[in-house]
């Protein structure tokens, strides 16, 4: 099990100090489920000086592909693995949406984290209007088939994937238990089909989208939901520490 916050472009400094130092007090070290923060770029290395032998981990939000030189604002994976992250996110919708990320983007991307040895964290999910015109599997199909095209085993292995139906995200209507958990079964047979061995029996497939403490326990506990990615939520401690004791109590 995996409890990830994703922070997206929120806190100043001194908000994000307060934030990562309640997260770490409130998040008792244990091995049944594992913890981590994405904080803005411009607050990693505090935050993962503040997580230094709490057992959270900090992963980004983005990267970018290349590993140095004239790519002016970029942030590039050795850089990250520099800092101490292990996690990255790939392909979340706002990246896609917003900054017009493809799938071949994202397969870059994913390459460039295999290689600093980051773990990606690879978004995908539907629009609602594609889950209404019965586009949804369909979608996750492409998303999963071009973003790990050309990949091998063992870095597939060395992901994680978060289903996030782009409708529930940020607007406090989570996809319910049952939804997520057919999208997840589909996401691991199509991540079955293009591995060989037990590979997709242990993808840990995420679900993200209007996770709140209210909700955890239905999501988490569906065969195939092997944690969250939560955005508003994670940015109170009192709620993000309450759904990962609900994970852990799960275990
Ligand atoms: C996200 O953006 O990854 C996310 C899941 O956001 P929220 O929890 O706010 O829906």
């Amino acid at each position: 099990m995996l409890i990830a916050g994703n922070w997206k472009m929120n806190k100043l400094r001194d908000e994000a100090s307060v934030l990562v130092g309640e997260i770490v007090g409130g998040v008792r070290r244990h091995d049944e489920v594992d913890v981590a923060v994405c904080p803005p770029f411009v607050y990693l290395d505090m935050v993962v000086s503040a997580c230094r032998e709490s057992g959270v981990d900090v992963g980004a939000q983005d990267l970018y592909y290349e590993t140095e030189g004239a790519y002016t604002g970029e942030i590039s994976p050795p850089m990250l693995k520099s800092l101490g992250c292990r996690y990255v996110i790939v392909g979340h919708s706002e990246r896609r949406n917003l900054f017009g990320e493809t799938d071949r983007i994202v397969n870059k991307k994913l390459r460039a984290a295999y290689s600093a040895g980051l773990i990606p964290i690879l978004c995908v999910g539907e629009t609602l209007e594609q889950r209404d015109s019965s586009r949804a599997f369909e979608v996750l199909n492409g998303q999963i088939t071009y973003g790990f095209e050309g990949i091998d085993d063992e870095c597939i292995a060395n992901t994680v994937i978060a289903y996030e139906p782009v409708w529930a995200i940020g607007t406090g209507q989570s996809a319910s238990a049952a939804q997520a958990e057919e999208a997840h079964a589909y996401i691991r047979e199509r991540v079955k089909d293009f591995t060989r061995g037990a590979i997709a029996d242990s993808t840990r497939i995420l679900y993200g989208g209007s996770v709140k403490p209210e909700n955890a326990l239905d999501l988490l506990k569906q065969q195939n939901i092997d944690g969250a990615l939560i955005g508003g939520a994670s940015l109170s401690a009192k709620s993000f520490c309450e759904i990962v004791r609900i994970a852990k109590a799960l275990k």
